[in-house]
């Protein structure tokens, strides 16, 4: 259930905010956005936004406020509309019905903040209030395929409803369609799934039973409540249809994920930060970390069959490798890495059902890998880093002696996080590591009918793992 429209930002709200939403959170609402009335006084919807994940606002210039609104003004409204969680441009539009400012000054502020809304790629939250005409006018003039909103507090005709649905707009009802002179349950009825959805506009508007009191976003569901009976539906579909609308509409998952992003991304580089200007401290403690690796091994052949002159490839998945290694952080960004890892292939195994003409015993593989990390970032707790080196590779086919050692060229790509703790610093990580085969095999490879043929391989192991290291602190 989603508050679309509610002004929790206002002094009304001071004494009791959080208890407000508290009991919004209590009655099931999930997010509640904030509409604008100034560009001035936006600071504690702001902070609301910036202490609640699941508050959004709006940003734009109320009519009530257009009678002179500058061009710096309007332009404030463009740039804060890339401030976090901002899902809408409003409430904008126009109020014949009071007498804060002419028609003249409306119709201008509200068709610039349609712009602003087109350039930035926003919905707009559309006030009216007597002015049907105007409103829908102005909107059929700046519709070019691209803008998108509601008319917040629908209390029009049906016959306005259906012009702002053939300009794309929704709409949304909120707490006078549960009073008694409420004339228009017809709209309720005809407006199509998809294209309505809830608000309260606190602290106006209260719905029934609560008439004469505040309003708040936990009285949200008196309103589903209404439109389900006029629409001879349950209220769940109600609040599940109008939830779904007003999360396309304001895009709020995307909203979300963009915070939560940001938010990690600060967390990542905070550390770095603070390096700038506190005194230079080692990140790894005593330079040598030791630990340990596991990762699905997949070997990719490239089989040259001789006899017929044809090539095909070859690639035993999720083969099981696990190993040791050891770091020496040499400098702040260079760290030294050995590695030993052991994977064994248990696919080539005879199988009576899945390999028929399989061979006796697994092939076995060991690699000693030695190479340098390179640090992208190393003071921040999340540290992203390219690998190089070489490693030494030895096989054994068949359950027979191990090979002379062969070379691998060996890039990877990883991160790691920085755990500090009183014993030493833990690092779990992952990687992302290829390790090329600068020498080709020679040897009999059975076909899946049986047949064997002499090939010459050409191989690599791709071998993503999750790393685990310690740095004692000694
Ligand atoms: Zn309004
Ligand atoms: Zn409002």
């Amino acid at each position: 259930m989603i508050d679309t429209h509610a002004h929790i930002d206002t002094d009304h709200f001071t004494p009791d905010r959080s208890q407000v939403l508290e009991r919004a959170r209590g009655a099931g609402v999930q997010a509640v956005i904030i509409p604008a009335i100034t560009i001035e006084n936006t600071d504690v919807a702001a902070a609301l936004v910036g202490q609640y994940p699941w508050v959004y606002r709006a940003v734009g210039i109320h009519p009530h406020h257009a009678q002179e609104v500058s061009t710096a003004a309007l332009a404030r409204v463009e740039e804060s509309s890339t401030a976090e969680r901002v899902v809408a441009i409003g409430e904008i539009g126009l109020d014949y019905y009071y007498d804060f400012a002419t028609p003249e000054n409306q119709k201008r502020v509200f068709r610039e903040q349609l712009r602003i809304a087109k350039r930035v790629g926003l919905p707009v939250i559309v006030h009216n209030r007597e002015a049907d005409e105007d409103v829908l006018a102005i909107i059929a003039d700046e519709q070019d395929g691209t803008l998108r909103g509601v008319l917040h507090c629908f209390s029009s005709s049906i016959a306005v409803l259906e012009r702002a649905l053939a300009l794309g707009m929704h709409v949304s009802f909120t707490g006078n369609v549960t009073f008694r002179r409420w004339a228009y349950d017809d709209v309720l009825r005809s407006v199509p799934e998809g294209r309505f959805m809830l608000e309260t506009d606190s602290p106006y508007m209260t719905p029934e039973p609560h008439r004469g009191q505040r309003n708040e976003p936990a009285f949200v569901r008196l309103i589903a409540e209404r439109i389900a009976k006029v629409r001879s539906t349950t209220v769940d579909h109600i609040v599940a249809k109008t939830t779904e609308t007003a999360q396309m509409l304001f895009r709020l998952t995307l909203a979300l994920l963009l915070a939560v992003t940001t938010a990690t991304l600060a967390w990542a580089q905070s550390s770095e930060a603070e390096h700038d200007t506190a005194d230079y401290e080692h990140p790894y403690p005593r330079f040598i970390g030791v630990g340990g690796l596991v990762g699905p091994n997949t070997i990719v052949e490239t089989q040259t069959l001789l006899s017929l002159n044809r090539t095909q490839p070859l690639s035993y998945e999720g083969i099981p490798a696990f190993g040791a290694m050891a770091v020496w952080e040499i400098t702040d960004r260079w760290m030294l890495e050995g590695a030993y890892i052991f994977s064994e292939n248990r696919k080539v195994v005879y199988d009576p059902v899945n390999n028929p003409f399989g061979q006796q015993n697994p092939d076995r593989y060991q690699f000693v890998e030695l190479g340098m990390r390179y640090l992208f970032n190393p003071y921040s707790r999340v540290v992203f880093y390219g690998y190089l080196g070489g490693a030494s590779s030895w096989v054994s086919w068949d359950g027979k002696p191990y090979s002379a050692p062969r070379l691998c060229a060996t890039p990877g790509i990883g991160l790691f996080i920085n755990i500090p703790t009183s014993v030493g610093m833990f690092v779990p990580g992952g990687e992302w590591r290829l390790n090329f085969l600068l020498a080709e095999d020679e040897r009999f490879v059975t076909m899946g009918n049986g047949e064997r043929y002499k090939a010459q391989i050409s191989t690599f192991f791709s071998i993503p793992r999750f790393t685990l290291l310690y740095f004692p602190r000694w």
